[in-house]
């Protein structure tokens, strides 16, 4: 399930779909795509923000819309967590990996697992074929845990 796919057709991919559902291609929607396919794990807007703003002139509600457009077209992955901000990664170059998150102040840990992704990948499912999946493990981080406990 290791997805090889190249930034052109991401692109490409992404070119498509705002043609298709007649959005603007705007320069700034391709560089926001960059911008994200060059960070490694999860992001919000805001971070994406600050990320931009010293090399690019876009306004956070430009990123707002972008990820939203990015999200339909499965170019990247909207997670919802609790109470929290949305936060983002993106779909493909991602190593497989799995989600730790803290139910108190909602940060997210990655993990990976060998044993966990062999296990998935060899799984069989009658009429139906998995492109991908993710998996969500709930708890309390470290520093929550010994800020409850005072
Ligand atoms: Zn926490
Ligand atoms: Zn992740």
């Amino acid at each position: 399930m290791k997805e090889e796919v190249s930034y052109e057709s991401i692109k490409e991919a992404f070119t498509e779909y705002i043609k298709k559902h007649k959005h603007r291609r705007t320069p700034e929607r391709y560089a926001i795509l960059e911008r994200i396919y060059s960070y490694e794990g999860h992001f919000n807007a805001d971070i994406l923000y600050n990320a931009m703003k010293s090399e690019y002139r876009v306004s956070l509600a430009t990123i707002y819309n972008t990820l939203e457009l990015l999200t339909e077209c499965k170019l990247i992955i909207k997670h919802q967590i609790g109470g929290q901000f949305a936060q983002y990664e993106k779909t493909f170059g991602n190593n497989t990996h799995h989600h730790l998150i803290c139910t108190n102040c909602g940060k997210v840990k990655e993990f990976t697992d060998k044993q966990l992704r062999l296990a998935i990948q060899n799984r069989k499912f009658a009429h139906f074929q998995m492109s991908h999946y993710s998996l969500y493990l709930y708890g309390l981080c470290q520093n929550c845990r010994i800020a409850l406990k005072r």
